[in-house]
This record gives structure tokens, C-alpha cells and sequence, in this order.
């Protein structure tokens, strides 16, 4: 699914660049659920953001599905992005003016799938995460644990072969929390390939393979 190799990273602003990817080689395979640890500033969000196609590395080699995406610029990682990916974040990152259905719909207006087929797919999706019966609800009317549940919903309409989640338990209490992991866990033995940022040590042992980063490069343990 996903293969790097001596992937680089460097911010450049403000008149001093920050290397924040010093040659990042990672290989996830189809189906694997991976957890990326390590230390505040060690490079995950930046590696996340690269693996997601929110942002270009600035050297080496990055192919997802097969397809060479270094070269792509920012129509073709927009491209990639709304068909490969799902996205989870530790904010849930929901509009709050749209309901929950409309919210795990989204991503399905920018692929142009009409309305009708828009709304059929938005509650399933939501009855597969058990909050149907929330769909008319606005987010700041729903827990975090039931937010989340609702970015779950939409990071999953477009079934992306890969889900890529940046904390997804870190603003969740440990009873909603366990509740995302097993879930996530449920995903992963449907074949869905998760990869998962996380500073919780009791959430990467339940990833099957653990990656930590170290000052912008891999230990792999
Ligand atoms: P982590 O997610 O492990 O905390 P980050 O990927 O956020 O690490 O950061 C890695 C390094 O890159 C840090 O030194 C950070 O300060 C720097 N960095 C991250 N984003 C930017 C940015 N947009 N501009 C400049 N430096 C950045």
C-alpha cells in the first residue's frame, strides 16, 4: 500500500530551514495496521501529512497503490487523496454547521455523486458506526466520542484502501476511546490498511506493528 524510501522534509521560512524528514523509508503492506510513535517534533504529523497527500516531500520516493505520487502536483494529490484515503483526526475536524449525515457525506460532493446516492450511502455509513438514529444532530449536540464516530463515518464513504488517523483517541476519555480503538481493530480485520499516529503506548500495542520516530527519521522496533 504504502512504500517510501529516504523520504525528505524541509521547512524553509522565516529565514531557517527545519529538516523535519531526514530520509524516511517505510513500508506498509495491504491489510497492515501500523502505529507511528515517538516524541513531540519527531516528524509524525509531517510524515502523516506526506503519506496522506496533504503536503509534497521535498526528496525522495513515495508510491501509494502502486502509483508514483512524488511527482504529482496539487490537483493530482487532491486526486489521490479523495479516492485512497480516509482521513481521522484527533479534533474530529467536522463542519459544525452541517448535520451528521451531511458531514459524512462530504466527501462524496466532491467526487460528484449525486444527492440521493449522497444521502443512501451517508446512513449506512452512519448506521455502521451505530449513530443512524443521530444523523440530524449538529456536532457541538453530540459527545466526542459520537464526533468521532461521525468522522469515522466520513473518512469511510469513499471505502479508501488506506485510513490514516492523527490521534484518534487523544481528545476522548478512556471509555470513548476504547470504543474508537475497537472500531479501528474491527476495520482492520475487514482489510482496511490503518496507519495511526499516537503517543499512547496502550494504543500502539493493539496496532499490529509499531514505527517509532526519532528526530525526523525511523527506528523501526
Ligand atoms: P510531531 O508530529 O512528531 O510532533 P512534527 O512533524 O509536527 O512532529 O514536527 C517535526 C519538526 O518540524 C519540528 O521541529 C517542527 O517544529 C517542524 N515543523 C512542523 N511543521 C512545520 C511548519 N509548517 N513550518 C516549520 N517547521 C515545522
Amino acid at each position: 500500500m504504502i512504500v517510501t524510501r529516504n523520504l525528505q522534509k524541509v521547512y524553509s521560512g522565516g529565514g531557517c530551514a527545519v529538516e523535519a524528514l531526514r530520509g524516511v523509508s517505510l513500508e506498509v503492506a495491504d491489510g497492515d495496521f501500523v502505529a507511528i510513535v515517538g516524541p513531540s517534533g519527531s516528524g509524525k504529523s509531517t510524515l502523516m501529512n506526506v503519506l496522506g497527500c496533504l503536503d509534497a516531500a521535498s526528496g525522495g520516493y513515495y508510491a501509494l497503490d502502486g502509483e508514483d505520487v512524488t511527482r504529482l502536483g496539487s490537483d493530482g494529490l487532491a486526486r489521490v487523496r479523495s479516492r485512497k484515503i480516509g482521513f481521522v483526526f484527533q479534533n474530529f475536524n467536522l463542519l459544525p454547521r452541517l448535520t451528521a449525515l451531511e458531514n459524512a457525506a462530504l466527501p462524496l460532493m466532491y467526487l460528484g455523486v449525486p444527492l440521493r446516492e449522497r444521502r443512501e450511502r451517508a446512513e449506512q455509513a452512519l448506521r455502521n458506526v451505530g449513530l443512524y438514529h443521530r444523523r440530524s444532530h449538529l456536532p457541538a449536540e453530540m459527545s466526542g466520542g459520537q464526533q468521532q464516530r461521525v468522522a469515522i463515518a466520513r473518512a469511510l464513504i469513499t471505502q479508501p484502501p488506506l485510513l490514516l488517523a492523527d490521534e484518534p483517541t487523544g481528545n476522548l476519555d478512556s471509555a470513548s476511546g476504547g470504543e474508537i480503538l475497537r472500531f479501528v481493530e474491527s476495520l482492520h480485520e475487514g482489510g482496511t490498511t490503518i496507519v495511526l499516529i499516537t503517543h499512547d503506548e496502550g494504543v500502539a500495542r493493539r496496532c499490529r506493528r509499531r514505527v517509532e520516530m526519532r528526530d525526523g527519521r525511523i527506528r523501526e522496533l
